[in-house]
């Protein structure tokens, strides 16, 4: 039989800016944590839409809320009030454990939110002068690709050729308390960092730095706002990876899974007097908050107030680490990681990190890539142990 991928990864070239490289997998159809392609061949999901699916593909909670909505109401915008807002910003709020919620749609949207709302608190609460505001951010971090957040990214491919930057961002160390203490001044309205960095090849912080940073931010009273997009809703084995030392951050941003690999759902969550500088005209999407998301993303709330999720991210995130960790020596120079999360890095002797997911996508695992022979390995939270070592022994024969 002909394979009818190679024309589908062509006919899917010819039309497209190429701003990705995918692995030459074209889905057809998908459920919990396995996915079919054109062909038929079957991939475990070692992705997960970047944590976007953390539920797994088409969660029947999820996609049930999703039908039903479809046929009541889609869309009003934030010019009148509909059904399901109230529901969905109370149980967010909750979960988070503050006062209130801006939503959005995309990761990048909210902390392009979280950063305009930082700064004006800054003028308004804080009393910095005037177009002086400075966020502390972190080297190696990964926040969106707007052209504001790309401007403090310190990754050539993300940053370079896109200038003009914005100014007002101070980058630090990631990790280095002492550095980020010397940044902060008198102007400084926020500490912007990703718990545990994603992108980066999921970097976890030293013990200790978190409680620290969040130390720096009350005693400097600066905002600490915390990008959970990637690292949140119970990916780490927690609600959120900032929970693993009880740090609370000042401002939550979340992203990815709050819209069920459905639909895109982002938000801030921050108290009201933090949240309540912003007044009626100075913010707002079309989209962000729609009943469709609202109502998909109640169920995810839902689906995270039982706990089940986070406590199934740890127990199988302990089983996959240790089947990871048995591979350093054997192919994997290092294993890093917390929960359903995992950054290994390939021996780059051995084989490019692109490489190392051509294999495994030959061998019916699918992963991704970040940077040189790093891969993160992130499925959903609802895999089991046997699909694990079905990854596990995938990896092990590709590094042989
Ligand atoms: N922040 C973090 C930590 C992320 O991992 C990502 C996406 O990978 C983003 C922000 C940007 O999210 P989006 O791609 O939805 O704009």
């Amino acid at each position: 039989d002909v394979l009818r991928t190679p024309a589908a990864i062509r006919d899917a070239e010819r039309h497209t800016a190429h701003n990705y490289h995918p692995l030459p997998v074209v889905i057809a159809t998908a459920e919990g944590s396995w996915v079919t392609d054109i062909d038929g061949r079957r991939y475990l999901d070692f992705l997960a839409g970047y944590s976007a699916l953390n539920f797994g593909h088409r969660h029947p909670a999820l996609t049930a809320a999703a039908h039903a909505q479809l046929d009541r109401v889609t869309l009003t915008s934030r010019a009148f009030v509909h059904d399901q807002f109230a529901e969905f910003c109370a149980r967010l709020a909750a979960l988070c454990g503050k006062d209130q919620v801006l939503p959005m749609n995309t990761g990048a949207e909210a902390v392009e939110t979280a950063i305009k709302i930082s700064r004006k608190w800054g003028y308004r609460v804080k009393g910095v002068p005037a177009d002086q505001a400075t966020i502390v951010v972190a080297d190696g971090n990964f926040h969106g690709r707007t052209t504001t957040i790309i401007s403090f990214s310190t990754d050539p491919d993300a940053h370079d050729d896109f200038g003009p930057y914005t100014p007002g961002f101070r980058i630090v160390p990631y990790g280095d308390l002492a550095a980020m203490a010397d940044a902060i001044d008198e102007t400084t309205v926020a500490v912007l960092i990703e718990p545990i960095q994603g992108e980066q090849g999921v970097v976890v912080p030293p013990d200790g730095y978190l409680p620290g940073v969040r130390e720096l931010c009350t005693s400097r009273n600066v905002l600490f706002v915390a990008d959970e997009i990637q690292s949140g809703l119970g990916r780490t084995g927690d609600t959120f990876a900032c929970d693993h030392e009880s740090v609370v951050p000042d401002v939550y941003i979340l992203g990815k899974a709050l819209g069920g690999g459905i639909v895109p759902v982002s938000a801030i969550a921050a108290n009201s007097d933090v949240l309540g500088v912003i007044k009626p005209g100075q913010h707002g999407s079309t989209f962000g908050g729609n009943p469709l998301a609202c109502a998909v993303a109640i169920e995810v709330v839902k689906l995270l107030e039982t706990g089940e999720y986070q406590a199934r991210a740890k127990e199988q995130g302990a089983y996959l680490q240790a089947g990871l960790q048995g591979l350093v020596g054997s192919g994997l120079l290092e294993v890093r990681g917390r929960g359903l999360w995992a950054g290994i890095d390939v021996d780059p002797d051995l084989m490019t990190g692109r490489e190392a997911c051509e294999r495994l996508a030959e061998r019916g695992i699918l992963a991704k890539d970040t940077h040189g022979s790093t891969l993160r390995l992130a499925p959903p939270l609802i895999i089991d142990k046997d699909d694990i070592d079905v990854a596990v022994a995938a990896l092990r024969a590709i590094l042989k």
